[in-house]
């Protein structure tokens, strides 16, 4: 089909067809209205610079499912529903698409920016969400707050920081044993800069898995960090300190 003729329900069959995600009705209505309340919400407040439904279905949809192999992998290792903070959330990209598609799961979105939370807060209503809840502040006051700190199965963020700078933000907020993971385009120079502010942490570099966005010439890479230790008490360090001096 030409793209062009394409309407927002073919983008969704396309977005299924290529992640081989089965995604149930009653989801992929969920799915919809939250695209259409973004676009319609996108007319007056600033919330994404991608809003065309084919934009939305495959640079958003599409690439926040990619971390669906791993939060399933979390999700087997632990015996209740797992936890998850999405850092930097914007207009809930990762987190509110796995919260879809994995209901169980109880998730964080967290930003500095209150209006684009507000704008969440209305998908939360509207859709009926359980277990979902936003957290307005910077992620390194969050990473000092009891209830916060320490206590996510699952970290994810994508588009917030380089690496170096992210990890303060990240793995702070996960339990030990849990993961960390850092969305990025093609950054191979990143993980040399954050080799070390990761090992302070109490983070391990897991994994890199890298590939292509089905469908698009997009390169990817998620850095799969484990927290094998506890984040020493002098971290995060006060707010805008890790993006001023890195670790
Ligand atoms: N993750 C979304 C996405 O990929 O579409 C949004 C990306 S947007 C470029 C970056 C977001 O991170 C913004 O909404 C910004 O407010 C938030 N952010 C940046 N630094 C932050 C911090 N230290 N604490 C909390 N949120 C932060």
């Amino acid at each position: 089909m030409n793209p062009a003729d394409m309407t927002l329900a073919d983008w969704l069959d396309r977005v299924g067809e290529l992640s081989g995600e089965i995604m149930p009705l009653p989801v992929r209505e969920q799915m919809a209205t939250f695209i259409q309340m973004l676009q319609a919400a996108n007319r007056n407040i600033n919330l994404t610079a991608i809003a065309d439904d084919e934009g939305i279905a495959i640079r958003h949809i599409l690439d926040s499912m990619t971390l669906l192999p791993l939060v399933d992998k979390l999700q087997a290792e632990c015996p209740q529903p797992i936890s998850l903070v999405d850092v930097g959330t914007g207009a809930g990209f990762p987190g509110m698409p796995l919260k879809l598609l994995r209901p169980a799961c109880s998730v964080v979105l967290l930003d500095a920016l209150a209006k684009r939370l507000r704008f969440l807060d209305t998908v939360i209503e509207q859709l009926r969400l359980d277990n979902i809840r936003t957290w307005h502040g910077r992620a390194e006051d969050a990473g000092r707050e009891d209830g916060l700190r320490g206590r996510f199965d699952l970290a994810v963020a994508r588009a917030v920081a380089p690496l170096n700078v992210l990890a303060e933000y990240g793995l702070p907020l996960v339990r030990t044993g849990g993961l960390f993971v850092a969305m990025k385009g093609r950054p191979e120079s990143e993980w040399p800069l954050a080799a070390r502010a990761v090992k302070i942490l109490g983070g391990e570099l897991e994994d890199i898995r890298q590939f292509t966005l089905p469908g698009t010439d997009m390169q990817r890479s998620l850095f799969c960090l484990r927290k094998v230790r506890t984040t020493p008490n002098a971290y995060p360090r006060k707010a805008g300190k890790a993006e001023k001096q890195p670790l």
